[in-house]
């Protein structure tokens, strides 16, 4: 499947249907084919030749959803680039992929100058914000106007649709490659379930739309035929606003999104009652949140999805009745129907049910490799399946587990710690807002737990109370042996906790050695 033919589709099908919906402008899916068509045909235009890249640095906005769909248009490959990066991580990604066209919004116009003097690769770069372009830019808007249409290029599924970058949670982000093939299996997979987006619905984008996550729920809306709500970045305030003002069927966010939502101040004062789906991973959620969220989005089903970027994104998936059952509560869910899951040994033996092990993956929706690492990727599709870096295992009815990453794993006085596990524990205590557990230097353990604990604002507890809070919860050797307060945890771009920021202190680097 080329994914433009979605496009073909709600053109024949529901073309006077919105396809999206940002503030207040609204485009029906007639007039967003046609638009796409003349922004494909400009694209072509400025010298763009099937294969190449072109990136975007932007917030969410209908002209992005616009952009996913004209790139492949014009048999082009898209490159998201994350809005978090530092100038040196933009000019990386774009240096690598040797990207010619840049899309850029308000927010990183004023980048441009620096990036140009940078890269000798960026021929053009095209000002999707709203007002005139800067000078040295071309207008978007002007693009499309005298744009003439262009024919879709429609290749064939094993083209590159795009080069996604990782969230950089263990080290340097790298660039995956995704087929049309890759993200289609994915979306299709979940879809299959009948229980992870509503046919024709209203699909609100509230995660970033150049994180995969976002990405995997936009595919899946192109295929159902949703409408997609689009706010250029989350507040808990416009995400809840956007939901009772456009009656948001679906969403997907990730955990810190929900947190903060949760623990908005007004929350139950809007209407919640039309999300259907709300699809949540990326990251692990905590018990406490997820109970919360429950009775906030009291209709909703709540969907988990378990993957990563290199899998498009989705491997497993934890569906609504599932929450019921308490012997789930850690669950990521079951592999999805496109993907083939198993729990592995160092040396890839399959390991028996309930033993942790590595989780890897296999099926149409892994990635053909890295951009430019071969190996890496050699490293990483080791025996044809993908290695997730994940540990986890799997029980008898086949719901897959994830205690940690390898890297974040703690092995203190030869016993495993799952810092998962014990942030968890921490984070049920109601002076917690935010942990992260973290495994340090120690002369007598090899490594002792160590907490980090943001408090809520007006409330206290100390290093004692905490532990002791904990011991009724986890077994004695997994007590966090230190804990230090902070105001707030590092963060990457995808909201995920950068714990080998908060290792740099104990360990040089902030990498250790892990068998
Ligand atoms: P990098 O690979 O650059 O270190 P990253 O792994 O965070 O960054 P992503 O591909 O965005 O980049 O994230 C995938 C990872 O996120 C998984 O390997 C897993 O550790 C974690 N993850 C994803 N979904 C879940 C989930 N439902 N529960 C727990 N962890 C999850
Ligand atoms: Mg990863």
């Amino acid at each position: 499947m080329y994914l433009t033919q979605t496009v073909h589709q709600a053109v024949q099908q529901t073309p006077a249907t919105p396809m999206t919906v940002h503030g207040d402008r609204v485009r029906t899916a007639a007039e967003s084919a046609d638009r796409v068509a003349r922004l494909a045909g400009a694209f072509r235009s400025l010298g763009v030749n099937p294969g190449d890249r072109i990136g975007a640095l932007a917030m969410n906005s209908d002209r992005y959803h616009e952009y996913l769909l004209a790139t492949p248009w014009a048999g082009a490959v898209v490159l998201p680039l994350n809005v978090r990066w530092s100038p040196a991580e933009i000019v990386h990604a774009l240096r690598e992929s040797a990207t010619g066209v840049l899309l850029v919004d308000d927010t990183f116009a004023p980048l441009v100058p620096s990036l140009r003097a940078e890269l000798d690769d960026l021929a053009t770069v095209i000002f999707c914000g709203d007002g005139d372009p800067p000078q040295g830019m071309i207008g978007y808007e002007r693009l499309i106007e005298d744009g003439m249409p262009a024919e879709d290029a429609r290749r064939g599924g094993d083209d590159l649709f795009g080069i996604f970058y990782t969230g950089g949670t263990t080290g340097h982000p790298k660039g995956v490659m995704l087929t049309h093939r890759n993200l289609a299996a994915s979306a299709l997979g979940s879809l299959a379930t009948g229980q992870f987006l509503t046919p024709r619905g209203r699909l609100l984008h509230a995660a970033p739309m150049f994180h995969l996550a976002d990405i995997a729920a936009w595919t899946a809306g192109m295929i159902v035929g949703s409408t997609h709500v689009i706010i250029p970045a989350f507040t808990p305030a416009g995400a809840l606003e956007a939901i009772q003002r456009h009656r948001v069927t679906d969403t997907l966010w990730v955990p810190t999104m929900i947190q903060l939502a949760i623990d908005h101040p007004d929350v139950l004062s809007y209407d919640l009652s039309s999300v259907e789906h709300l699809v949540y991973g990326a990251s692990p959620i905590s018990e406490a949140v997820l109970e919360r969220a429950r009775v906030v989005f009291s209709r909703a089903g709540f969907v988990q999805a378990y993957g990563m970027t290199e899998l498009s994104p989705i491997a497993t998936l934890l569906l609504p009745a599932d929450h019921d059952d308490p012997a789930l509560r850690r669950a990521a869910g079951r592999a999805a129907p496109h993907s083939e899951v198993r729990v592995v040994d160092a040396h890839g033996a399959e390991v028996p049910r309930g033993t942790v092990g590595e989780i890897v993956v296999r099926g149409d929706h892994v990635t053909p490799g890295y951009w430019r690492r071969e190996e890496e990727t050699a490293a990483a599709l080791r025996g044809g399946w993908m290695h997730t870096g994940d540990g986890g295992y799997m029980d008898e009815r086949g719901y897959v587990f994830v205690v940690d990453r390898i890297k974040d794993m703690i092995v203190s006085g030869g016993e495993n710690v799952y810092s998962a596990e014990v942030e968890n524990a921490l984070a049920k205590h109601p002076a917690v807002a935010a942990c992260a557990v973290i495994g340090v230097p120690d002369e007598r353990w090899g490594e002792r737990v160590h907490a980090v604990v943001v408090l809520r604002p007006g409330l206290a507890a100390t290093e004692e109370e905490l532990r002791e809070f904990c011991r009724d919860r986890i077994a004695a050797y997994k007590l966090p042996r230190s804990v230090a307060f902070a105001g707030e945890l590092p963060l990457s771009g995808a909201g995920k906790i950068l714990k080998r920021e908060l290792r740099r202190r104990y360990w040089s680097g902030g990498a250790r050695q892990v068998s």
